[in-house]
């Protein structure tokens, strides 16, 4: 059976993997080393400089690709060194239309680094289609979607938006890192690049960071490939191992999450004590409909604001939380819990965060794998 036609499932313990050619060891080994032996001055065996390539790395970008439903994979020491790697596809003028509430680090790579050297960044909410469109010009040459987005949980419809790229000869990029192919593959909805931190639901343990980049056209693979060879943010063989072997339970772990983020997201509903619940499988969710037909199911990620609540009282719940860990990232096995206003947005100006809602009392949950029980236990002792 061809890796095209496997299952998701099967996909993200086989995809694009084969037993290693030296002793056949199922489990690609970490090949620690930074250079290959020449028989002849080019007479290798497919390596010559792990920066260029390493095989660890590349059994990992084949997973990649095959999750994605992608042609060609590409592994960054971490999510950022793949954002990067995208935004220098550009020049000097070039126009980016981005998510208004994207991830913290996004933001600041975009703003404080790539709009020095002429790169124009536009931030608009991206929950109609016509406030993109109006934003296009001639020199709209990228638009950077995340969905669902951070940390307020709105929903982009990918395939609407890649109507609109298509059509005007626009690169789209989706940060699939929220979602994960298990629960959305955008390349499949008419994107060209999907991104990820790999340090979050892909590698699943948090214990490594590495970024990732998935396309299908293989010009812009190669124009890719050549960015990160030149730029070097390369991801080593260990991490490369840490999130091949995440990848095998992936889809284990995402039903878990979505599980247990229903139950959170419905006890938080139904408290007293809590203003807002944003999580995107609730039917009044202002984007529902859109996100039941372009996802498998709603994820893990929720984000909540106590009722009168001001930027101490948050910080004091957080505090009081025991199982729940406080502490940026999220996509781990083990729930956390952070402060997006003084944690992973603290480098958004406020006024330009509480635009788009992240106001100074919201809380963001990365739901783990725990007992749901345990979880609202938590959550009810630490609301008060
Ligand atoms: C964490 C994160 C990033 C950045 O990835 P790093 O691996 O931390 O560099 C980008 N986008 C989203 C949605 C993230 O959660």
């Amino acid at each position: 059976m061809g890796a095209k036609t496997i299952k998701f499932n099967t996909k993200t313990i086989h995809g694009g993997q084969q037993p290693d050619k030296a002793y056949g060891a199922v489990v690609p080994p970490i090949y620690q080393t930074s250079t290959y032996a020449q028989t002849t001055p080019g007479g290798h065996k497919g390596y010559e400089y792990s920066r260029s390539a390493n095989p660890t790395r590349t059994a990992l970008e084949n997973s990649l690709a095959s999750i994605e439903n992608g042609e060609f994979g590409l592994a960054f020491g971490s999510g950022l060194a793949a954002i990067d790697a995208v935004i220098k596809l550009l020049e000097p003028g070039d126009e980016v239309i981005s998510t208004n509430d994207l991830y913290g680090g996004t933001y600041r790579i975009f703003k404080k680094i790539f709009e020095k050297f002429g790169i124009v960044f536009h931030f608009v909410g991206m929950k109609s289609i016509d406030a993109i469109r109006d934003k296009i010009n001639s020199n709209t040459k990228l638009i950077w979607v995340e969905t669902p987005t951070n940390p307020m949980m709105n929903i982009i419809d990918i395939k609407a938006v890649a109507e609109l790229t298509n059509t005007n000869k626009i690169l789209l990029a989706v940060d699939n890192t929220f979602a994960t192919p298990y629960l959305q593959t955008p390349l499949n909805l008419g994107a060209d690049i999907v991104m990820h931190s790999a340090t979050k639901y892909l590698g699943g343990h948090s214990d490594t960071v590495v970024g990732a980049l998935v396309v299908k056209n293989k010009e812009l693979a190669d124009r890719l490939y050549f960015i990160q060879n030149a730029s070097g943010a390369v991801c080593g063989p260990m991490d490369s191992f840490l999130v091949l072997r995440g990848i095998k339970t992936l889809h284990v772990r995402m039903q878990r999450h979505c599980e247990n983020g229903k139950a959170v997201a419905e006890y938080l509903k139904g408290n007293p004590k809590v203003e807002t619940v944003y999580w995107p499988g609730f039917n009044d969710h202002p984007n529902y409909d859109i996100a039941k037909e372009q996802m498998k199911d709603f994820g893990g990620m929720i984000s909540f604001v106590p009722k009168g609540s001001n930027y101490e009282d948050a910080i004091k719940i957080v505090e009081r939380l025991q199982i729940f860990t406080l502490a940026e990232s999220l996509g781990g096995v083990e729930s956390l819990a952070g402060h997006p206003a003084s944690m992973t947005h603290a480098s958004i100006p406020k006024n330009e965060r509480e635009k788009s809602g992240v106001v100074d009392a919201l809380i963001r949950l990365s739901v783990g794998i725990e007992d749901a029980e345990d979880l609202i236990a938590d959550l009810e002792q630490a609301i008060g």
